[in-house]
């Protein structure tokens, strides 16, 4: 006899169990990433016998599981990044929510938690953004930033796919990366130490990918540089940079203006910032825009011969962040800034994509990326 279908992850079944005791507000000059949190979350439980229950609205508050739940000892877990930002006309609205989507869905295979109906979390998560939409900061650079996070919760010590699973989505009101302008960093180029390697695990936003890297950050930060440069192989290609994707813009040795970003072979998170800048350079198409490997030779000899024009790190958290020095093999390469005004920490090209994502995430252009709730 068949086994009875599984429940599927419904949004026609949302129940909304909203907070008597609604909290202040956090003044926008007070915001720092990822503190506060608003005060509703989304919640949906997976048992393999049933499927998904009912995605339910409730306060943000604790969750209880046994010590032996194994997202505890196994990191069962995934996630994902986006934000809700409010236009000039108060409307809220997600930034190529789709993607976010597509990607929770592959991470959560690569760690055998459930799958689920992607259409129907993005519509709980509009809904939930909707119920907070007061928690959205209003101001240029200002947004709610929205962490949906599957984790397994089966009480057993057995490594083994996980039969209970818990969604939840919670939201936190952030502020512009740089407060003050554009901030350019200093990279440490580490030789050492890989994020990601092939036929790993680095294409996927699963927590066990994020822990790790921190003592090497330290290591960094120690060197008074703020994030490190994650090199792979023999020849140093250049992955990442921190939890960023990494552009070079340079003239190449044929001459020509390129756009580089390493492609997605498996040792890179598929960003949608990454993703929206190719296709906005693409669109531009006043240089050359590729998705091939680079490496730290390749950068070094480009300063050394004047041809190395921009380098930036690129994410949701930041949208770009603008890279000035890397320090590799104990010596420093600079990258080139604006040479027209030495007040600002980014080069034109690095500003212009920055402007123009902002603008489309703001609504003051209208685009099929950004989507009204
Ligand atoms: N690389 C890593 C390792 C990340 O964690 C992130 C943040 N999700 C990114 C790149 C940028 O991705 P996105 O543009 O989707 O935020």
């Amino acid at each position: 006899e068949a086994a009875p279908a599984l429940r599927p992850l419904s949004a026609g079944h949302l129940e909304h169990h909203l907070t008597d005791k609604p909290r202040a507000l956090t003044p926008n000059k007070d915001l720092v990433f990822g503190h506060t949190f608003s005060d509703h979350m989304l919640q949906v439980e997976w048992t393999a016998d049933a499927g998904w229950g009912n995605p339910r609205i409730q306060p943000y508050g604790k969750i209880s599981l046994e010590p032996s739940a194994v997202v505890f000892h196994y990191a069962f877990e995934c996630f994902e990044g986006m934000k809700a930002y409010k236009d000039a006309k108060g409307h809220a609205r997600l930034f190529r929510p789709d993607l976010n989507m597509n990607r929770l869905l592959r991470s959560t295979g690569r760690v055998a938690l459930p799958s689920f109906e992607k259409d129907q979390l993005l519509e709980c998560i509009k809904e939930l953004v909707r119920t907070e939409k007061r928690w959205i900061p209003s101001g240029k650079g200002y947004s709610l930033y929205i962490r949906p996070t599957v984790i397994g919760t089966q009480e057993t010590l057995g490594v083994a796919p996980s039969n209970r699973a818990l969604l939840f989505v919670i939201c936190s009101p952030v502020g512009p990366y740089y407060r003050t302008g554009f901030n350019a960093i200093s990279l440490n180029a580490n030789a050492e130490s890989v994020r990601a390697w092939p036929g790993g695990t680095g294409d996927f936003k699963i927590g066990s990918n994020y822990a790790p890297t921190v003592k090497i950050q330290l290591e960094a930060a120690k060197r008074g540089l703020q994030q490190n440069l994650w090199l792979f192989g023999k020849d140093h290609q250049i992955t990442e940079v921190g939890t960023m994707n990494c552009f070079v813009l340079l003239k190449n040795e044929q001459g020509e203006t390129e756009l580089v970003t390493p492609e997605l072979d498996g040792c890179i998170l598929p960003g949608v910032t990454r993703d929206s800048i190719l296709g906005l350079a693409r669109e531009w198409n006043e240089f050359k825009v590729s998705e091939r490997k680079i490496t730290m030779g390749e950068v070094k000899r480009a300063a050394q011969d004047g041809r190395l024009i921009e380098m930036f790190g690129a994410g949701t958290a930041c949208i770009v962040s603008p890279i000035k020095r890397i320090q590799y093999m104990g010596e420093d390469i600079m990258v080139p800034l604006d040479p027209s005004d030495p007040t600002c920490q980014a080069g034109p090209i690095t500003r212009r994509l920055n402007d123009e994502l902002l603008a489309i995430q703001y609504g003051e252009i209208e685009h099929p990326w950004s989507v009204v709730i």
